[in-house]
């Protein structure tokens, strides 16, 4: 049976309506302080815990493949590995990796261009970067140790300042320090690695001299005394914050690989970047 045009038309105005709400909603979610814009979608789903059959876990020598592919894995012949003395591979400025970085940087350099000011709220802002696989990636790392971590390699990775700079992270904290905001790097790399984190950031381009950078360390952090000797990654990184903002600031976005570094608030903003090599819960 054909309908006539006549008795589609009064249907219009109703569809057109729940369009607009729902367009408005997704606005006024967009719009809500905490909203993470950075947080696009989220991860792939993990498999369960304790699986019942081998279909629901995927291959692991095709997720290393796939996560070669996605960063475009090449050999950098001008950087070498600390432990073995060869070249270590990188990320390709090419790769799908570097242009999901371009687009989340992009959105975050347009929220930070936002009006801050709230009705008395006259703190200064800041931001917050993670430093492993958020300002300085580790791929190179990761392939070496054939994605097992360990940590007598990876400190020699770390205090050899072998590190790239996440793809447009260095513009990015410019631009963020050029529009007014102070910023921190915030890591669970121990204080005893502060000189080779140093060296790499500034060896990258960052500038750590008028930044502030936090290692783990449970004999000066006296904020963690909560938590301590045993705090959890969430814990340690949400009451480092909440010692930021004690000091008088208002962290206007959190920007970490994990979603440890990100969740137990303290941030008006979350920014998830990729990182499918590891999970740190
Ligand atoms: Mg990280």
């Amino acid at each position: 049976m054909t309908r006539s045009p006549s008795s589609l038309r009064p249907r219009r105005p109703v569809r057109t309506a729940v369009l607009a709400a729902l367009a408005a909603a997704l606005l006024i979610i967009l719009a809500l302080p905490g909203s993470a814009i950075g947080l696009i979608r989220d991860a792939v789903a993990p498999p369960p815990a304790v699986p019942t059959s081998a279909d629901q876990i995927q291959n692991i020598d095709q997720v290393k493949t796939a996560i070669k592919g996605y960063y475009g894995d090449m050999i950098d012949p001008s950087r070498v590995n600390p432990i073995d003395g060869t070249a270590i591979h990188t990320f390709s400025p090419n790769s799908s990796y570097a242009n999901e970085m371009a687009g989340i940087v992009g959105g975050a350099e347009n929220y930070l261009t936002r009006p801050r000011a709230r009705s008395g709220d006259f703190r200064p802002k800041a931001v917050v970067f993670d430093v492993d696989d958020t300002t300085l990636n580790t791929f190179s790392y990761e392939i070496y140790s054939n994605f097992v971590y360990n940590p007598t390699s990876n400190a020699a990775f770390v205090n050899s300042g072998v590190f790239h700079a996440v793809p447009h992270m260095v513009d990015l904290e410019h631009y963020a320090e050029a529009h007014g905001y102070s910023v921190f790097f915030l890591t669970g790399r121990p204080e005893t690695q502060r000189a080779g984190t140093v060296a790499n950031l500034t060896s990258e381009g960052y500038d750590v001299q008028n930044s502030k950078l936090y290692l783990k360390d449970y004999a000066l952090d006296t904020w963690l005394s909560s938590c301590k000797p045993a705090c959890s990654t969430i814990q340690y990184k949400s009451l480092t914050r909440a010692h930021i903002e004690s000091l008088g600031y208002d962290i206007a976005a959190d920007f970490g690989d994990q979603y440890s570094d990100l969740t137990g608030g303290f941030a008006d903003q979350t920014f998830k970047l990729p990182n499918p090599m590891y999970y740190l819960p």
